[in-house]
């Protein structure tokens, strides 16, 4: 294990790493590493994480006393301890804002799986956590029903919270997040998101397995595989009227077609619509 003041130094290079990303402006995020025994080294509250030095990090017991550092800590590490008491594999954890990712929690829209490789290999289902006021005991306890089930958690209207062996791994997981939720925004103004089929994201799973991360969770836990499958489904797939018949099938039914016929469909689709809503509304008006 490296010594308390390699890792002191990592905090701070993560920390350099959050903000020239974005993923947390002003003083937002927070950083911590769980020694041996009961002590936790973390981040101080108000400080720009893109310029903290060694000796602005504290160090506190795992009831959160401060134990060392000149600086008061952040009253964030609740959360931070909350995940260490239910993770014993779980040494260091990062909080931050990262705007793509936050976006889904402030939408409230869950992460979709069964899209991205990298996602299924090193992050899985990524939980949305209720929101509750930042800093206290009750903001802690909202991530300890995932932490079981999960690396990464989105927080409801705040940001992300991740966790792993070292910082760099804690940090890397959000990274991936972030830029997995640029790439479905991004994906999804182009029109149709196409899910991997089942048996390759079980593929997938086995990757992971091998790479030794593990087995994944929905393995473990069971439940669904692939989560929140209506993202991106498309104008279309999202509204589909009474009575449209066969034009207006979701894009399920249609596992076979190819990209050209697919936009042929939503072309075909999109008028079948428009001619059923012209309909109802020439029959309000007549029965009116
Ligand atoms: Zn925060």
């Amino acid at each position: 294990m490296a010594n308390e003041w390699e890792i002191k130094k990592e905090i701070c290079e993560i920390g350099r790493r959050l903000y020239a990303q974005g993923f947390a402006a002003g003083n937002a995020g927070n950083i911590s590493y769980r020694l041996s025994g009961n002590a936790v080294l973390c981040t101080p509250t108000q400080i720009c994480k893109g310029f903290m030095k060694v000796d602005d990090l504290c160090e506190v017991d795992m009831d959160g006393n401060q134990l060392a550092g000149k600086r008061k800590r952040t009253s964030e590490v609740l959360m931070h301890l909350e995940i260490y008491r239910a993770a014993p594999s779980a040494k260091a954890v990062v909080h931050c804002h990262p705007p793509h990712a936050t976006a889904f929690g402030v939408a409230r829209v869950d992460i979709p799986t069964c899209i991205l490789p990298e996602v299924e290999v090193f992050l899985g289902v990524v939980p949305r956590a209720d929101y509750a006021t930042p800093g206290g005991q009750r903001f802690a306890e909202t991530v300890r029903p995932f932490v079981s089930k999960a690396n990464t958690v989105v927080l409801s209207n705040h940001g992300t919270v991740s966790w792993g062996r070292t910082v760099e791994r804690a940090y890397w997981y959000t990274e991936i997040l972030d830029s997995y939720c640029r790439m479905l925004m991004l994906a999804k103004q182009l029109g149709h998101i196409e899910r991997l089929p089942g048996a390759k994201v079980h593929e997938l799973l086995d990757l992971r397995e091998q790479f030794g991360a593990g087995t994944d969770p929905r393995r473990v836990h069971g439940g669904e595989l692939c989560v929140n499958t209506e993202y991106g489904r498309g104008v279309t797939g999202e509204v589909e009227p009474d009575g449209a018949g066969d034009a207006a099938a979701s894009p399920s039914d249609r596992a076979g077609d190819t990209s050209a016929e697919k936009g042929r469909h939503s072309a075909d689709d999109f008028e079948a619509l428009v001619k059923t809503i012209t309909a109802r509304v020439v029959d309000a008006l007549r029965s009116g």
